[in-house]
């Protein structure tokens, strides 16, 4: 079954290619198959069309940097107005109590969140791994499954507890053995190499200041042998500096290269405080930096450079981050506070709505390593988000595309993932979002009780 998504308002394709009337998909290869330029109709026949007039469409959006198991600790008064590292202390010994049903509900939750602002993949950093879950990554496959986008779920991990100078607490941290044969068996078990992969494994020490040298060489040869990414955080703050200075003698990016990490199968969350010299290295080295405006804003940890990485010819994606350092996790508002804060750096000519979408689709797609998603072209995965302007919000605006971004656009009208509606009419076609919703907040609940 062909699909013609017909007579647009306005389509953002991420690389320049014309679909001004709309896109074909194959509903069966669940690919785009036909780019449609403004005024023209299908070259090749389909079998229905879908009218979008009104409509805005994009690519489906990418958040390249998450941990959504932070849902059930959104707005959580004793970590309210505090900087990274007492913020984080503050909240492991809450996350140290994580049981396996809050886990698949915070993932059911998050997942179903960011699909309604249009976002059709996730990068997941689950850092935490408690003695009462040890099947983490388990759990959310199941979950995502019940979403029915794409995931990159990273198996996180921290093996430098209190006793040893790290930040966590002992009770969060794992033996090396333990994190390696478990990621071992997750890549074995789950991770889809193949184009149109809807579920891949990337391996994902947490930080510098939670896992020991060891654990970052070892994590390193285990994925390469495996071909899968790998990711981290890397210069979140000013503090990590002084952290990685006193442990290590080393600023961050140099600890990272020292470990076998400056190479392009790595992305990472954050990279805010580099230097001139650091940022060419990274540029020639291929390496991804997820951009993560909110979380940066929310913990005042600064502003990632991000046309100077751009330049340096690193690829910029973007992220929500974990919805404790963002509260929301909405992929769309994150393009607009993407724009925002690069105001706050940049000359207002040189950054604008398009980088920003940019950033949410085709820089999230290569900061995971991906050619099949992140645009519209004939080949790629038909995954879609449309927005309508049919709000209070959008009265009186003149660039369709420019008012998706600065007007506000939130919540998608339909998305699509591998040729397959999973929202239409703003309604969520295979889930119950009350019932998510009601074992979703029980979980927090008692998460904190
Ligand atoms: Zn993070």
């Amino acid at each position: 079954m062909k699909v013609w998504i017909k007579h647009p308002l306005a389509t953002f394709t991420a690389n320049n290619q014309n679909a001004g009337n709309g896109v074909v998909i194959d509903e069966s290869s669940g690919k785009l198959t036909e780019l449609v330029p403004s005024g023209q109709s299908p070259k090749t026949p389909f079998d229905q069309s879908y009218d979008a007039s009104g409509q805005i469409l994009i690519p489906g959006l990418i958040n390249a940097h998450h941990h959504l198991y932070q849902t059930l600790t959104r707005a959580f008064p004793p970590a309210l107005n505090k900087k990274l590292f007492p913020w984080l202390q503050t909240l492991y010994p809450v996350w140290a109590k994580l049981k396996p049903e809050m886990l698949f509900n915070a993932t059911q939750l998050g997942l179903t969140e960011l699909l309604q602002s249009g976002c059709t993949t996730v990068a997941d950093h689950h850092d935490i791994c408690p003695g009462t879950l040890t099947e983490a990554i388990d759990i959310q496959v199941k979950a995502a499954d019940s979403v029915g986008g794409r995931v990159m779920l990273t198996r996180g991990s921290m093996s430098l507890g209190e006793k040893d100078g790290g930040l966590p607490p002992q009770s969060t941290v794992q033996t090396e053995t333990q994190i390696l044969n478990d990621s071992e068996r997750l890549i074995h078990r789950y991770h889809q190499p193949e184009e149109g992969a809807k579920i891949q494994i990337a391996l994902a020490p947490c930080s510098p200041f939670s896992v020991s040298t060891e654990l970052m060489k070892e994590t390193a040869g285990l994925a390469r042998k495996h071909s899968v990414r790998l990711h981290t955080h890397l210069a979140e703050t000013l503090d990590e500096d002084s952290f990685c200075i006193r442990r290590f003698g080393l600023r961050p990016l140099d600890y990272l290269e020292s470990v076998g990490w400056l190479a392009d199968d790595v992305w990472l969350a954050h990279g805010i405080h580099f230097n001139e010299d650091e940022i060419k290295r990274m540029g020639q080295a291929g390496l991804a930096v997820c951009h993560c405006p909110t979380s940066n804003m929310l913990l005042a940890s600064g502003v990632c450079r991000t046309k100077e990485l751009d330049s340096a010819g690193v690829h910029v994606g973007l992220g929500v981050d974990g919805s404790a350092s963002n509260d929301g996790s909405n992929m769309m508002q994150e393009v607009r506070q993407a724009l925002l804060i690069n105001r706050l750096r940049y000359a207002a000519d040189e950054v604008t709505h398009l980088d920003a979408l940019y950033w949410a689709t085709k820089g999230s797609a290569k900061a995971l390593g991906r050619e099949d998603i992140g645009e519209l072209a004939v080949g790629k995965q038909a995954d879609l988000a449309l927005f309508s302007l049919d709000e209070l919000r959008f009265s009186g605006s003149h660039d369709p595309l420019a008012a998706l971004v600065l007007c506000g656009g939130h919540k998608a009208a339909a998305v699509m993932c591998a040729g397959k509606w999973l929202i239409k009419n703003e309604a969520l076609l295979h889930l119950d979002q009350h019932a998510i919703m009601a074992a979703h907040q029980l979980s927090a609940k008692k998460l904190v009780s």
